[in-house]
């Protein structure tokens, strides 16, 4: 890796390790909530924290952020641990989960309620924020005229903690009193206004069950939990930074271990949405086949279109770590896919949408096996052998009858270049009822095989083919963006952004005949079909029938203007 200047991240911990806060230890840790599947934006925070552990021989934990019970299930559990294996992240035996913290939550929160910093309001959430007040526009200033302060704020010690105690043991209805921090209602940080640390709700939780009817908020599970598990740096998303000051009050209240909380942008992709409510309705209200289709954001849905994780990880270092918000492109992304599987897939005939050609001065039951090169760029992987024979199918677009000028592959009369074979010269047009095209008549030259003619004449273009008596038959699947705007959630007033979703988003194709080397593959491999893009076998695939889906293809808008200097 190139010697980079460190992001403002590792500067931080470089000086808390020369400091010597902390002891010099580094403890990182993801903190997923397992409401949804993992997209490309958590990957990002996901190797950031788990990278950064490595670097500095630290420990990195995965915690489960569960204290929303009404979302959470075992499902998006079991489908985040996949996909961080996939993505090479390895957490050992340090798999915590913030229910497990319940008991000691609830503790602390008695011992606020006993420091005189927490009290039992019975304000109704609708009251609670009205209380509270909200920010303004005043003389082009944003500014927070004081909360008022909740009725009960002044309750005794014993009140509150008598309260708090029927709370948990379930004498209150739900929504009928929260727990709250008793800061300050006129604090410019509208956060600190006394926020709720815990609000009654009789949802059964997917690990605790029935157990508890409390539940803690965000705000007053996450900075304990990262006390409890020792955590050094606790990296979090920028909509944090105004959170920060009661993750440091709360901290500092109970007296514990307090880690320091860092933020950075996060990760934003044009053509994409990128927060697990919008795609959950993506998926419940199907315009997608699931969490993994192809077309997701999810690394599910990566792994199976075909990405790589190394390329994930190109990617995420690319953009890099900022404080400033920004939207990176969706290119750059499909750039580093590319660039990772130009290296490794092998390369392999494919013909997509089929055109018969029969070669007529070729004999009938000849069967030639000709070498093809499997991957070029890595010679270490070989050569195969591919059959060919009189019977051959070429891409229908590789054909014209009436070219225009800049069209240099098969035409009546034209000759090409087979890839690995032989030049082939188009004789007859064959039309069925409609004047559709339906088979070329083409004679070859037996002087070119491998390629070349010995008296030097050229031909301008090279195509692929494939012999039609040893073709597998496949499923290929196209994609293109799940959505037509770059921002798909920009819609006029009174539209649903998905209005936004791209109704040609997939394209099936059914009668694809591929060589028949690929008879083998397996689900989750690629290969480059040659000149058609990068594939890989989807689980949808039988025995009798490959499913291919198509990764991305050779050249994208990155590649585009690169070349263009
Ligand atoms: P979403 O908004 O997609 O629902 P979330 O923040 O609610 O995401 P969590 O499960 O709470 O989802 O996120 C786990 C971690 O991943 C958090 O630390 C969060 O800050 C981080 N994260 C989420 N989205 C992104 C993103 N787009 N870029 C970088 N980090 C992200
Ligand atoms: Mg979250």
């Amino acid at each position: 890796m190139s010697e980079a200047p460190k992001d403002f991240i590792r500067e931080i911990i470089d000086e808390d390790i020369k400091s010597g806060r902390f002891g010099g230890r580094v403890h990182t840790r993801f903190p997923p909530e397992p409401n949804g599947y993992l997209h490309i934006g958590h990957a990002k925070s996901a190797l950031l924290n788990y990278w950064i552990a490595k670097e500095y021989g630290g420990k990195f934990n995965l915690r489960f952020d569960d204290t929303n019970p009404e979302k959470e299930s075992q499902e998006y559990v079991d489908a985040i641990k996949r996909d961080l294996r996939w993505l090479g992240i390895d957490w050992e035996d340090r798999e915590f989960y913030a229910s497990d913290y319940y008991e000691q939550l609830y503790q602390w929160a008695e011992e606020l309620i006993k420091k005189g910093k927490a009290y039992v309001c019975d304000l109704s959430p609708e009251e609670v924020s009205e209380y509270r007040g909200k920010a303004i526009i005043q003389d082009g200033k944003v500014i927070t005229p004081p909360g008022r302060e909740s009725p009960y704020r002044n309750r005794s010690v014993e009140e509150n903690l008598d309260l708090f105690r029927r709370m948990r043991a379930g004498e209150f209805p739900d929504g009928s009193k929260t727990l709250r921090a008793k800061i300050d209602m006129a604090h410019p940080n509208l956060n600190m206004r006394d926020p709720v640390m815990y609000r009654i709700m009789r949802v059964p939780h997917y690990r605790t069950g029935t157990k508890w009817c409390i539940y803690p908020t965000y705000d007053w599970a996450h900075g304990q939990s990262d006390s409890i598990e020792g955590i050094t740096h606790s990296i979090c998303t920028l909509e944090f930074e105004d959170h920060r000051p009661l993750y440091d009050w709360f901290l500092d209240q109970l007296g514990v271990h307090h880690p320091r909380q860092i933020e950075f942008a996060r990760l934003n992709l044009t053509y994409t949405v990128m927060s697990k409510r919008y795609l959950l309705q993506l998926v419940q209200e199907g315009y997608v086949r699931g969490w993994d289709d192809p077309r997701m954001p999810t690394l599910a849905g990566m792994r199976r279109r075909g990405y790589t994780p190394e390329a994930i990880h190109e990617f995420v270092r690319r953009v890099g770590v900022s404080k400033r918000e920004s939207i990176t492109e969706l290119e750059l992304l499909e750039h580093c896919v590319r660039q990772d599987l130009n290296k490794r897939a092998l390369r392999r005939l494919a013909v997509l949408d089929p055109l018969k050609v029969v070669i007529t001065n070729y004999p009938d039951d000849k069967v030639e096996w000709l070498e093809a090169i499997n991957n070029p760029e890595d010679p270490s992987a070989g050569t195969r052998q591919i059959p060919f024979s009189k019977v051959i199918y070429i891409e229908r677009d590789d054909f014209m009858e009436n070219p225009p000028k800049d069209f240099y592959r098969l035409a009546p009369g034209r000759e090409v270049r087979l890839r690995y074979a032989y030049f082939i010269k188009c004789a007859d047009v064959i039309k069925d009822a409609h004047g559709k095209v339906i088979e070329l008549h083409c004679t070859y030259d037996p002087a070119t095989r491998g390629g070349d003619a010995p008296d030097g004449r050229k031909v301008k273009a090279t195509i692929h083919w494939v012999s039609a008596q040893h073709a597998i038959e496949a499923e290929v699947r196209l994609y293109d963006k799940l959505f037509t705007k770059p921002d798909p959630l920009d819609v006029p007033e009174g539209h649903d952004w998905k209005e936004n979703i791209n109704p040609n988003s997939l394209i099936v194709l059914t009668h694809c005949k591929l060589e028949p080397s690929l008879a083998d593959a397996k689900v989750g491999d690629r290969f480059q079909f040659e000149r058609k893009g990068y594939f890989c076998v989807d689980p949808d695939s039988t025995p009798e029938r490959l499913v291919f889906n198509r990764t991305v293809t050779l050249k994208g808008e990155w590649e585009k203007v690169r070349q263009q200097g």
